[in-house]
């Protein structure tokens, strides 16, 4: 067996071993470049990962049927994408489904901001304190499995090969842990890198614990959707606040039995 075709006929195993080196390296680097104590820093990392052992079985299971949906819709040349010209190019069927498909998880983020029953689970999430790149794998199952849900849509809506999701996921991966890590673009260098992609310094605004900001930067690869639907925001380090203003006791959120079960309490409105 060649690499090419193991990593082909193993791609969710590659995923998983690529989003831990990411995770794995940027982790280290918070600990070496912000001078924080590792085995405190390990204590939140731990109640973060438990999330992971939730939420991985409902990710796999539901990636599988996404692929299912990315089958079906390409035998049946079903979605936008084969409305669009010169899509028979490579380049502009990959790009235009990878910018589509940004568009539709800006759609996603919103939505779960919005509805009560949503906003429930969503905010397992904004719960955390302490953002890192831990944060990233912090996701209520229940948010798991809305989220892919979503995904199965929009891959029936648009019809992507499964190459624009194995390439998308490889994008992604790296663009969500990266943007919840502490460690911020210098000013300058995040004014032009920001004007594209999420970085640090812009999702950070996102988790703030207080609106309009916690309502604000819902991009995921891309931020140019916030630009464009006047949902963009910044904030200086020394302003931002991480967590939900509805739930901003650490009895709570740093205790991953208490946070599961938030979704499923009484809400007061943030
Ligand atoms: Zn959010
Ligand atoms: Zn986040």
């Amino acid at each position: 067996m060649t690499i090419q075709s193991f990593i082909s006929n193993n791609q969710d195993l590659v995923q998983l071993i690529y989003f831990a080196l990411i995770i794995t390296t940027l982790w280290c680097s918070e600990v070496i470049f912000t001078n924080s104590l590792a085995g405190e820093k390990f204590k939140h990392t731990r109640v973060n990962l438990l999330f992971i052992l939730t939420a991985l079985p409902v990710q796999l299971f539901m990636i599988s049927l996404v692929l299912l949906v990315s089958a079906w819709v390409n035998q049946h040349h079903w979605g936008l994408i084969n409305y669009l010209p010169f899509h028979e190019n490579p380049w502009v069927y990959y790009i235009s489904l990878f910018i589509l498909m940004d568009l539709c998880e800006y759609i996603y983020h919103v939505i779960m901001h919005k509805f009560d029953f949503l906003w429930k689970f969503h905010l397992v999430h904004h719960s955390d304190l302490k953002v890192d790149v831990s944060t990233t794998v912090r996701e209520h199952p229940g948010e798991t499995f809305v989220r892919t849900s979503f995904q199965m849509l929009w891959v029936f809506l648009l019809g992507p090969v499964a190459m624009v999701l194995v390439l998308r996921q490889t994008v992604q991966t790296f663009s969500n842990i990266a943007a919840h890590t502490t460690l911020r673009l210098p000013n300058r260098i995040n004014k032009i890198v920001g004007l594209i992609f999420v970085t640090p310094n812009i999702h950070q605004v996102h988790h703030h614990y207080q609106l309009p900001y916690t309502d604000r930067n819902y991009g995921d690869v891309l931020s140019i959707w916030d630009r464009l639907f006047g949902t963009y925001a910044e904030l200086e380090k020394e302003d931002t606040v991480f967590g939900v203003d509805t739930h901003m006791q650490p009895s709570v959120n740093t205790k991953f039995i208490n946070i599961i079960k938030v979704p499923f309490q009484k809400l007061e409105r943030k």
